[in-house]
């Protein structure tokens, strides 16, 4: 996927300048040449861990010098890794030794808290002895030499940035989440609620704990319940609206995670590298909610007393009640006269009399009817009656336009919300027998958001349209939800009418026209597996076009694939394979008929044939065509050889791999949503995200999204977890591990631990501010590969200010010194505004003049006021053209050469 969304990404693979400065990081990539840490595990080490760290050192100080003539050996080829055997003890394990006698007296960045984080004790960074990770994913957000990079988040930190990007993960707070009792909550709703259970500020973010079970999606794409521990929530101005096909909308921070399919992958990609036309992950079906029948009445103090039985427990009648009610129902209350009435007003006779026995059921009372002009009225007087409803369902008590479906109906299981959509689509839907539609109106966009989750029950797919009129010079603004094609018949099948004019007219659309679910339920950018999984079956275009319509366009287009034809390639692809199976079988007893119909059927050629059993093609079509008994010997061979086929076929672990790929996207909770829109806001407002423990994802406003771990918290990871979590990366198609933050600093001792255990070639890029102590730029030469990283300030005061760093010009020179001597650089330099001049101008003449014009710089203006950045004056806005322009004149002056923006 990254191919597509970072063209850039396949390009740096052939741009001089990156490859000059990054030459061995390339030859690791492709695994030409051993990564240090490789190395670093071959070098034999004398020392005692016992010893003084002095002499560790004096050993270190050794042994790195002769790491760098081993890696030039191993380089031009005068050894192998493999000649070098594994030593009892390593220079790396010396690394980790030093490592661990540092954190005794903590001094790994240039804060040197000294503190002694064995004993538990806790330093500036807050970072204890067991590594805690935010998040592990392949990053494309990164240089494009890097991209995919697999990243690990830490958590913890060594300076305090007043525009720290470390908290961009985030909703605005109308924003829907789904529990996993089926209600719809605002997230700033949930943090409200929750602030009871103390709230803290974590760098900039109040964050309260929850305990609460949201819905989420697993690894197989299917909806499960997960848990919330808990709300943030912190002040943004950089925002991103999104909005789809079906209507639906969200609002972001940037750098917030949405989920995006690719080569039958589910992945995660931020919000700012999204563009129209892309399809991102939001819910289609939810599973059923068992939800409790009982009702809770009677709980408000002071207690009602009933004359009537009020309903106990929720009842299918109760439940077309309230959707009645909701759809064309009113509740007029006057306390001083006493009167209390709930009226039902329809035109339809079936709706009435439905309606009337639904009361008569429930709360054993019969409305009265008024006919006025068509038009029927059934009315109830009973403050009983209201009573319950108001404790029951109070959204049915306030004006039509904040109504919303009560909680015991989200809560209810499907039974009852069948009972309950019918009520209100009966009462309030319309059919439109031409389009084969059914549409639903409201000027309350929740409760057609709610309605178009209850769908999701059924999988039924909505569709949300807003339509705006100017009326006496206002513009008023009604939602549609839109029911189309084949979720038509899917909503007769599960929900239906009771209204027999409804029935009717639903009868009348028959067959429905061409179904647009064709185009709405689709699974995206699947045509390279498909190409793959067809090929490796040995199929043509053919093959599969003669069972999938137009399935030679969808493949060499890459066109979205409508989910019912994928779920008829799916069965088509394993009915292939058990053919082949049976086949194998047969084959243990050849005929020429049998040896034929393999080849014709599997499309295996003559010359294939000669070429697996090493003769001439002449050959085997002489013997195919003879047939005779004189070649029986050679028909045992031809049938060795088609087995041999076969064998291959069905042994293909991959083949088997992206067929059950294909399976988790046929049977997936997930409707594939093409982005329509999508708008960049500037305004200042609250935005919140919830923390969730397993999945690290929710779903909001029916978006699938990542969560983020709050800065203190984050998951405890052993090394050996860790290394198998790189490794995977790697094997996903990562170009690098990328130890990122927080800050990388603080687990020092961790990393070598975990590399130590890494088995796969992969470079190490350590990603960091820059701020560390000159210990750890020795540690880390011979373990990184690649530095990547910061140069935020100029010589002056501005780092103190802003990212209370002191001295941190004299350190972040040393260290980039150190960089480019033992391994090679990245250096990110990030425009501040109004820095131009005492920042950036003094960075990029420093690199020019020390570390080469043709140093990889990345002249970033990403720069945006996040987290406290309003403390800072000249920090409240993002950068102008004209600072942008100046910086690349700044890089020009310097005659930097390789520098990227
Ligand atoms: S890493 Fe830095 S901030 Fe953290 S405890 Fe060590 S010296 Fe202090
Ligand atoms: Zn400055």
């Amino acid at each position: 996927m990254w191919r597509i969304f970072r063209r850039d990404a396949v390009e740096v693979l052939h741009d001089e300048r990156a490859r000059a400065s990054l030459a061995r990081y390339f030859a690791v990539m492709s695994d030409e040449k051993p990564a240090k840490f490789m190395i670093a595990k071959r070098l034999p080490a004398e020392f005692d861990e016992n010893g003084s760290l002095e002499e560790l050192w004096l050993e270190h100080e050794k042994l790195t010098e002769e790491f760098y003539r081993l890696q030039d050996a191993l380089d031009s080829g005068r050894k192998s890794l493999d000649d070098l055997e594994l030593p009892e003890k390593s220079y790396l394990d010396l690394k980790i030794a030093i490592a661990n006698k540092i954190l005794e007296k903590c001094h790994f960045c240039n804060r040197r808290c000294g503190v002694n984080r064995l004993k538990g004790e806790l330093g500036y960074c807050k970072c204890g002895t067991e590594i805690a990770v935010s998040s592990i994913f392949e990053h494309i957000g990164e240089e494009p030499e890097l991209v995919p990079s697999g990243t690990i988040f830490t958590m913890g930190c060594t300076i305090r940035c007043l525009h720290c990007q470390n908290w961009t993960i985030c909703v605005t707070g109308d924003s829907l989440v789904l529990l996993s009792n089926g209600t719809l909550i605002e997230i700033s709703r949930l943090f409200d609620e929750s602030v009871n259970g103390g709230l803290r500020e974590i760098h900039g973010s109040l964050c309260v704990p929850a305990d609460l079970s949201v819905f989420s999606v697993d690894e197989s794409a299917k909806i499960v319940a997960d848990f919330c521990r808990g709300v943030s929530k912190r002040i943004s101005s950089d925002l991103i609206e999104i909005r789809t096909q079906t209507g639906r909308k969200i609002t972001v921070t940037p750098n917030h995670l949405l989920y995006t399919c690719y080569n039958g992958l589910i992945i995660p990609v931020p919000a700012k590298e999204l563009k129209e036309g892309d399809f991102i992950a939001t819910i289609r079906f939810i599973p059923d909610i068992k939800g409790s029948p009982a009702i809770n009445i009677g709980n408000p103090v002071p207690k009602v007393s009933y004359k009537i039985t009020p309903p106990t427990a929720i009842s299918p009648e109760l439940c077309r009640i309230i959707g009645y009610l909701l759809g064309d129902g009113h509740i007029y209350v006057n306390e001083r006269k006493e009167i209390y009435e709930i009226v039902f007003t329809n035109t339809d006779q079936d709706l009435l009399e439905d309606y009337i026995n639904c009361f008569k059921r429930v709360f054993g009372l019969a409305p009265r009817v008024l006919k006025r002009d068509r038009i029927f009225r059934a009315i109830v007087r009973s403050v009983d009656v209201f009573n319950f409803l108001r404790e029951v369902t109070p959204q049915l008590l306030v004006q039509s336009k904040l109504r919303e479906v009560p909680p015991i109906i989200m809560q209810a299981d499907n039974s009852m919300v069948t009972s309950f959509l019918k009520g209100i689509f009966d009462s309030k839907a319309t059919i439109n027998s031409r389009s084969g539609e059914i549409a639903l109106y409201s000027t309350n966009e929740k409760l057609l958001v709610q309605i178009q989750t209850l769908l999701c029950r059924y999988g039924i797919i909505s569709q949300f349209r807003l339509i705006s009129r100017k009326k006496k010079k206002r513009i008023e603004r009604t939602y549609k939800l839109l029911i189309t094609g084949e979720d038509v018949s899917r909503y007769n099948l599960f929900i239906g009418f009771t209204s027999s004019e409804k029935i009717r007219k639903l009868e009348k659309i028959g067959v429905l026209k061409a179904s647009p679910r064709e185009h709405i339920d689709v699974i995206p950018n699947i045509s390279d597996l498909l190409r793959d999984l067809r090929t490796r079956l040995r199929l043509t275009q053919h093959d599969v076009g003669s069972l999938i319509k137009g399935y030679r366009h969808l493949e060499c287009k890459n066109r979205p694939f409508p989910r019912s034809k994928l779920k008829e390639m799916v069965l088509f692809f394993d009915e292939r394979l058990r053919s082949i199976e049976e086949l194998n079988q047969r084959l243990t007893k050849p005929d020429w008929n049998i040896i034929k119909y393999c080849m014709k059927t599997l499309n295996i050629s003559q010359r294939e044939i000669a070429s697996i059993l090493n003769i001439s093609h002449s050959l085997v079509k002489y013997y195919m065509y003879k047939e005779s008994l004189s070649a029986k010997k050679f028909l045992d061979k031809l049938s060795a050889a088609t087995r041999c086929i076969l064998s291959s076929i069905l042994s293909d672990k991959i083949l088997l791999e992206n067929l059950s790929k294909l399976k988790v996207l046929v049977n997936a909770d997930i409707l594939w949503d093409k982005i329509v829109k999508i708008s960049k806001l500037n305004e200042k407002t609250w935005v919140y995200d919830i923390m969730v423990q397993n999945t690290n994802r929710f779903i909001a406003n029916g978006f699938l999204v990542h969560n983020s771990q709050w800065f203190e918290s984050g998951e405890i990871y052993t090394p050996r977890r860790l290394a198998t979590a790189i490794e995977n990366l790697r094997r996903a198609g990562c170009r690098n591990a990328n130890l990122v933050g927080g800050e990388p600093t603080p687990w020092l001792e961790q990393w070598l631990e975990t590399f130590k255990l890494v088995n796969v070639n992969i470079p190490v890029v350590w990603n960091s501010n820059s701020y560390y102590s000159e210990e750890t730029a020795k540690l880390l030469a011979g373990f990184v590969d690649v530095y990547l990283l910061d140069f935020k300030y100029g010589p002056f005061e501005c780092s103190k200010r802003i990212s209370d760093a002191p001295n941190y010009w004299d350190v972040c020179t040393r260290n980039h010194i150190y960089g480019k001597r033992y391994g090679e650089l990245i250096v990110r330099v990030l425009v501040l505004p109004n820095h131009l001049e005492c920042c950036t101008k003094h960075i990029l003449k420093w690199i020019a003049d020390n570390l080469g014009r043709n140093t990889r710089t990345n002249v970033m203006f990403q720069y945006r006021p996040e987290w406290r950045a309003y403390e800072v004056p000249e920090l409240r806005r993002r950068l102008t053209a004209k600072e942008m322009e100046r910086a690349i004149e700044l890089a020009k002056e310097t005659g930097l050469t390789n520098f990227i923006t």
